[in-house]
């Protein structure tokens, strides 16, 4: 059976939580006391293989506590970077992180060609209140093709169907990597 271990990196605020308490239970949990590191497991079964999935809920990254993030750097074979679309701030904060993915996965593989290549999905959390934006979707496409990662705008208060398919594709890529 494969292991897959996964990181939520992102502004508090942005819907961490509810995105990966939406994948596992099909539920929005409006308000969500997380307030602690979290570590989850999953069973589940893609394209006919059994996996365990592990996913890593760090209670917040704000730009300044650099020190949070520095073990899911080490940790996870994918990250799932989440800002939200009316907050700026958590923009630019998922912004910095995957400028952080990058440098943490290339250091000591000098060498090797692409070490960017590291599974990052970026998501655009909170869709269902697009009327109030402050982020447009191009940004969000155009952040994650300068990361050469996936991108998607989602809302855990609405959607099941678009975040099961970006766990899915994310951990489809973990598998291939
Ligand atoms: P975290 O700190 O990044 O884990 O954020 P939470 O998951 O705790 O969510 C922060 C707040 O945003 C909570 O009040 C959630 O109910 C709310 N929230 C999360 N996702 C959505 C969403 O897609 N739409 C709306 N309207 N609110 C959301």
């Amino acid at each position: 059976m494969n292991d897959i271990k996964l990181a939520l990196l992102g502004s508090e605020g942005a819907g961490k939580s509810a995105v990966l308490v939406r994948f596992l239970t099909k539920r929005f949990i409006g308000e969500y006391a997380s307030n602690a590191n979290s570590l989850y497991r999953k069973r589940l079964s893609i394209e006919g293989r059994l996996l365990n999935l592990e996913v890593f809920d760090p209670c917040s990254q704000s730009g300044k506590s650099r020190c949070i993030l520095e073990e899911p750097m080490e940790w996870a074979d994918g990250f799932i970077v989440v800002y939200n679309i009316i907050d700026r701030m958590s923009f630019l904060n998922a912004q910095n992180i995957l400028c952080q993915i990058k440098e943490a996965r290339s250091e000591g593989c000098k060498g090797e060609i692409d070490k960017m290549d590291t599974p990052v999905c970026l998501v655009g959390n909170k869709q269902d209140l697009s009327h109030a934006r402050h982020v447009c979707e191009e940004e969000g496409r155009v952040l994650a093709l300068e990361h050469r990662c996936h991108f998607q705008e989602v809302s855990a208060a609405e959607d099941y169907l678009e975040i099961f398919n970006l766990f899915t594709k994310l951990i489809r890529h973990v598998m291939e990597h």
